[in-house]
């Protein structure tokens, strides 16, 4: 679908930013060999999302990486260290604060949609995204999330929809797109009503159309590991895929591993190279539910596919990395606290730190699943037993207590009962305390690594980054 031209008056200005950009960065612009208009056009580009992160998740990502597993944190350390570092802005057409789909359109279109669009302006066009312009172009395309394949982010970076909650007719979508790489979860809009976990209504089954296309199909670990064709569709859940938190390895496999199987599949048959989009929604799953042990254990399995695709362009350097997200999740505000309430003295003041972040580690349950055990009724004891078994050394105080038992919120913007409160229950004795159950404005970090990466440099908005993507890809 063709999509609207953007204004010559546009194009010049990004020109000149791009311009601005490299006088300010000369470094950054040497490396390469010169002005912007002899930027390298890279022959594959991996974009590696982390819905719902922003400066305070990578920074709590690189230090509790670096404490708790004595690892280094790629994103930080490689990427934004090493590659190009930039901050973008991520309002949707209209109000301040976007949603995914808003903010992957901008990406993906390089136009500003309203919240709950996917690519689609707020005149009714339908602006080509980043796959399509890359199908157009020969490149081979893919698309690998821990969400339902067809959620808000992977949508809006391929296909065209006036909202992204019809998620029937957004699957039929794909199979006319028919990405050569399609991983994560909602087998329930591929399956009809009769089969198992199967929603759709038209008695379709999309996972035997895909199969019938030539597709090799993986529904487990085990499976994606033995594919060895070109092109895979891996259906790993009937909704979203668990958190990392959660995960059974046999059943669902990690970001890395599809990472992995998404690049052996998408390197075949390449003279053109591919685009490839790795999202881990379980970063803005987390900050929905302001956990963040769970989030903790995310940003590491994110950061592990991070380091698979850095591998990947260490043997193909014409290879473009950007790490990114779409906006912030939750408000996250590591800080220090009071431990009682009976002293407001700064002797009574503990501060964040490693301590802390053993404390989150110990916990064993996201708090997603820990609302699913607890069910709708939540008996005292059976509260008591599930905390004492899976998060360790944390006390439940009365009033948050009360919450939980009575299924109320705290204030009007958390919305995740009894999550929020049971976050708010970490918060109190780790100091990773959070601002909300939703989405925030706070600019997005950016970091590119290899050919075309500097024109990621700099203060931007959502919309250039889909601006520098159609750029690059050329069509
Ligand atoms: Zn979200």
């Amino acid at each position: 679908m063709q999509g609207p031209n953007p204004a010559p008056q546009s194009l010049a200005f990004n020109w000149l930013v791009t311009l601005a950009v490299c006088v300010l960065a000369l470094t950054g612009c040497s490396s390469t060999g010169g002005s912007a208009a002899s930027v390298h056009t890279p022959k594959n580009i991996i974009i590696m999302f982390a819905d719902g992160a922003a400066p305070t998740q990578w920074d709590f990502g690189r230090y509790s990486s670096q404490v708790l597993r004595k690892q280094s944190f790629a994103t930080t350390d490689v990427v934004f260290r090493e590659g190009v570092l930039g901050l973008m802005t991520t309002s949707p057409h209209g109000p301040y604060v976007t949603d995914s789909a808003a903010a992957a359109s901008a990406m993906s279109t390089g136009f500003k949609v309203e919240n709950g669009a996917v690519s689609i302006t707020p005149d009714g066009k339908a602006a080509r995204t980043v796959m399509q312009a890359a199908k157009a172009a020969g490149k081979r395309i893919g698309m690998v999330t821990t969400a339902t394949v067809y959620d808000a982010t992977p949508a809006a970076f391929s296909i065209n929809a006036k909202s992204r909650r019809d998620s029937q007719p957004l699957v039929d979508q794909f199979l006319a797109l028919a990405p050569d790489v399609l991983m994560g979860g909602g087998a329930e809009y591929f399956l009809p009503t009769g089969a198992p976990g199967g929603k759709r209504k038209d008695g379709k089954d999309i996972i035997a159309a895909f199969r019938a296309m030539g597709y090799q199909i993986a529904t487990n670990t085990t499976e994606l590991k033995s594919v060895t064709g070109a092109k895979v569709l891996g259906m790993f859940a009937n909704d979203d895929m668990g958190f990392e938190l959660d995960r059974d390895a046999a059943k669902e496999p990690s970001t890395a591993e599809m990472t992995v199987a998404a690049l052996k599949a998408l390197s075949q048959q390449s003279p053109n190279g591919f685009v490839l989009l790795v999202e881990n929604e379980n970063v803005d799953e987390a900050g929905h539910r302001n956990d963040a042990a769970s989030l903790m254990r995310a940003l590491w399995a994110f950061d592990d596919a991070v380091k698979v695709a850095l591998e990947f362009q260490r043997r193909n350097p014409d290879t473009l990395v950007i790490v990114t997200g779409d906006h912030e999740t939750g408000g996250f505000s590591p800080t220090y606290a009071l431990n009682y309430l009976s002293s407001l003295s700064s002797s009574n003041r503990f501060t964040s730190g490693v301590e802390h972040l053993r404390m989150l580690e110990r916990i064993t349950m996201s708090l997603n699943m820990a609302s699913e055990k607890l069910g709708k009724k939540i008996p005292s004891e059976v509260l008591d037993q599930l905390l004492t078994q899976h998060f360790p050394g944390f006390r439940l105080d009365a009033d948050l207590r009360d919450l939980v038992i009575n299924g109320k919120t705290r204030e009007r913007n958390y919305t995740y009962v009894p999550q929020n409160v049971l976050g708010h229950m970490v918060a109190r004795q780790t100091g990773y305390y959070w601002g909300t159950s939703g989405h925030t404005p706070e600019p997005v970090a950016v970091g590119a690594i290899g050919p075309g990466a500097e024109l990621f440099r700099g203060y931007q908005d959502n919309t250039d980054f889909g601006k520098h993507l159609h750029r690059l890809i050329g069509k």
